[in-house]
């Protein structure tokens, strides 16, 4: 076993771990990474950048579907088209390879020590490494300990994961065959991203949600177009339903038993829903099991560990950041905190204090929170200003075939200070970025409204939504 002695010792390598360890690097302070699966994390092996890249698959291939069919206004006729399922796997695998390859050749510019195996805590300076086999390989002293573990499916007891009938998005995203029936327990994030993404290659797909509505976490306007998209896709919603548990299956048909929820329906007779395959998506929730975190006996905040708004947790010099710490589980409130944590230990002052974080959901159309929505805005004592800008009046939308949705903007009544941004169309999720600078630098609907916005594009609605909320709309 070999002893290695760090003044940083981050416990994994996804957006968190990987961007505090560079940053730590780039700050000349000596950091080892340890990492027991894949450099990169959930996010960029079996997250956000694998998702995209299907979701991007499944809409060439509805479009070249219905270009086929002869259902194309723009004059386009193709064959039938085909797909052969392990090339669009191996296409994005090997999108992972390339992003994961180039963490490690980061880390290493950075002079980063990479340690592959499990890490298990011993004490709040000392790691043992482990290997599969869980023989101990290195055993680390730290100054300073980061967890970085992210965060695990939630397995529902009345339907446990076999990662063959009842999967989760680890197995949706590196199908060998396409399964002729697909149900989707969760009507959020992963559920809908990856329902309409197998609907989109020709599946079958049933979605049981539990709350009255599809993605409870956004505001009901702005999922509206959402909802209309899933109904023109042929995608099967059961709103306000609960999954009971397997029903008997036969062959290779699988069952969910579901009901509405609620006391008054307990009497009803289960509806059974049968399929190939059920994804559960049910959330995700903090890792914190198997490593001896517990061993530690840090405060927490429900399953999450608990930390300051400099990520410190209750012991001294032992940080955690990203899905560990709990919500907004996202890539870049991870990456974001990593960042900051390698700066604080370099010696710099710094805060978690971001006046936004952004939320995208690549659905069709995409759905974009930024700041406040009008309700949070009124909710935090604010009166606000309203705004929406259509996208059936914005001329880029339609030369990108996409009219659904808008751009909405909520101000403070009194000084115009901008304090959220809604969007919800197609190609929306690349305003997020003017959305977020615009909230951070303190904008207001003047400043966004005089701005002038490059014709045509998607972000004249920006503008609009801004002259709009100050009643000087132009194209509407
Ligand atoms: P993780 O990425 O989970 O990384 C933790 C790492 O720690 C893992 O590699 C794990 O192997 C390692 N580890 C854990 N314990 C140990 C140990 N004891 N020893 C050694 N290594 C250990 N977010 C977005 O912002 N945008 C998206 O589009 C998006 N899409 C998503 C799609 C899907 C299907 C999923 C599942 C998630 C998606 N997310 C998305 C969420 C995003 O992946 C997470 O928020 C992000 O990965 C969290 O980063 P992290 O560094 O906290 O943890
Ligand atoms: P989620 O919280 O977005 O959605 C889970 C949904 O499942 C909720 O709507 C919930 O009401 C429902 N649900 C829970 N238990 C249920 C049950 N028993 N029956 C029916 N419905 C049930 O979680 P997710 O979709 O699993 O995604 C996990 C996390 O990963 C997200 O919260 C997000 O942080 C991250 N993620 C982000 C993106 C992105 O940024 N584009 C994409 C995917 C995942």
């Amino acid at each position: 076993m070999q002893t290695l002695q760090t003044k940083l010792l981050i416990l994994g390598g996804g957006p968190g771990g990987y961007v505090a360890a560079i940053r730590a690097g780039q700050l000349g302070i000596q950091t080892t990474l340890v990492e027991g699966q894949a450099l990169g994390g959930t996010c960029l092996n079996i997250g956000c950048i694998p998702s995209k890249a299907l979701i991007h698959a499944a809409g060439e291939f509805a479009r070249a579907q219905a270009q086929a069919s002869g259902s194309s206004p723009l004059g386009i006729q193709v064959q039938k088209p085909t797909l052969d399922v392990a090339q669009t796997i191996a296409w994005k695998d090997g999108i992972v390879q390339r992003l994961t390859g180039g963490v490690a050749a980061l880390l290493k510019r950075q002079k980063v020590q990479v340690v592959q195996g499990w890490g298990h805590i011993l004490d709040g300076k000392t790691v043992e490494v482990r290997d599969a086999q869980g023989q101990a390989t290195h055993r680390i002293q730290c100054e300073h300990l980061l967890l970085a573990n992210g965060s695990l499916p939630v397995e529902l007891p009345v339907l446990p994961f076999d990662g063959e009938r009842v999967i989760s998005s680890t197995q949706a995203l590196s199908p060998k065959q396409l399964p002729k029936k697909l149900v989707v327990v969760g009507g959020g994030y992963i559920g809908l991203e990856l329902g309409i993404t197998y609907r989109k290659l020709g599946v079958e797909v049933a979605v049981v949600e539990a709350a009255p509505r599809i993605l409870p976490a956004y505001d009901a306007e702005l999922t509206r177009p959402v909802q209309a998209r899933l109904q023109e896709l042929g995608i099967t919603l059961y709103l306000g339903h609960q999954v009971l548990g397997p029903a008997q299956s036969k062959g290779k048909t699988v069952g969910v038993e579901i009901r509405p929820a609620g006391a008054e329906h307990e009497k009803d007779k289960p509806q059974v829903l049968k399929a190939d395959q059920i994804l559960v998506a049910a959330g995700r929730r903090p890792h914190t099991e198997g490593y001896g975190l517990d061993g530690l006996q840090l405060s927490m905040k429900g399953r999450a560990v608990q930390v300051d708004d400099q990520c410190r947790t209750s012991m001294k010099n032992v940080w955690a950041i990203g899905d560990l710490t709990g919500e907004p589980m996202l890539a870049h409130r991870a990456m974001a905190q990593g960042e900051m944590v390698a700066e604080i230990i370099a010696g710099k002052t710094r805060h978690f204090q971001p006046a936004q974080i952004p939320a995208v959901c690549f659905t069709d159309p995409e759905v974009v929170s930024v700041g406040l929505s009008p309700d949070e805005a009124k909710a935090a004592g604010h009166e606000v200003l309203t705004a929406q800008f259509p996208f059936a009046a914005n001329g880029r939308a339609m030369t990108l075939e996409d009219t659904s949705g808008f751009v909405r903007v909520v101000a403070r009544k009194d000084t115009h200070r901008i304090l959220g941004w809604q969007a919800v169309g197609g190609h929306v999720a690349e305003l997020a970025a003017a959305f977020a600078q615009s909230i951070e630098m303190g904008a207001h609907l003047e400043d966004v409204a005089h701005t002038i916005h490059a014709h045509p594009s998607l972000g004249e609605a920006v503008q609009e939504a801004a002259l709009r909320a100050l009643g000087q709309a132009l194209h509407v």
